[in-house]
């Protein structure tokens, strides 16, 4: 599953309105957590991990090497809520990873600046 998602990285290219914000528009179901003027979070819909949540700007800032110095506060704030959510959810105790994928060799296979956050199993190092 998870070399699957590496394959469809290897063809995936930043394109116009992608389908993250079809599902910040409501356009796609997603299950949310969290929303706010800024950011929302949801489900990943194939789950790498017992939690596999997605912290999404609505801003389609297409990948990290793309944003803007003036992104500071809004890269900063998609930080803050993981952390938030990871808090609310109690992952603080068992400990939880945050995946940031940029291109091709990142397997990033949807162009829309996103953060993983991975919880509820033993993570290895290093990442595959
Ligand atoms: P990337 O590989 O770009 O870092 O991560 C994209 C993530 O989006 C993948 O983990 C993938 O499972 C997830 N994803 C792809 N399509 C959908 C969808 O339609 N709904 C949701 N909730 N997640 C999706």
């Amino acid at each position: 599953m998870a070399n699957r998602e590496v394959e469809k990285a290897q063809h995936a290219h930043p394109e116009g309105e992608t389908l993250f914000e079809k599902i910040i528009n409501k356009e796609i179901p997603a299950e949310f957590v969290y929303e706010d003027e800024q950011c929302v979070v949801f489900h990943d819909v194939n789950p790498q991990a017992p939690t596999h949540l997605l912290v999404v700007p609505r801003k389609p800032i297409p990948q990290l090497s793309k944003a803007d110095d003036g992104d500071q506060d809004l890269l900063g704030h998609l930080l803050i809520t993981a952390r938030n959510v990871a808090l609310g959810k109690g992952f603080d105790r068992t400990g939880f990873r945050l995946v940031i994928n940029d291109g091709r060799h990142g397997a990033q296979s949807v162009y829309h600046l996103h953060v993983h956050i991975l919880a509820g199993r033993q993570m290895k190092w290093p990442p595959g």
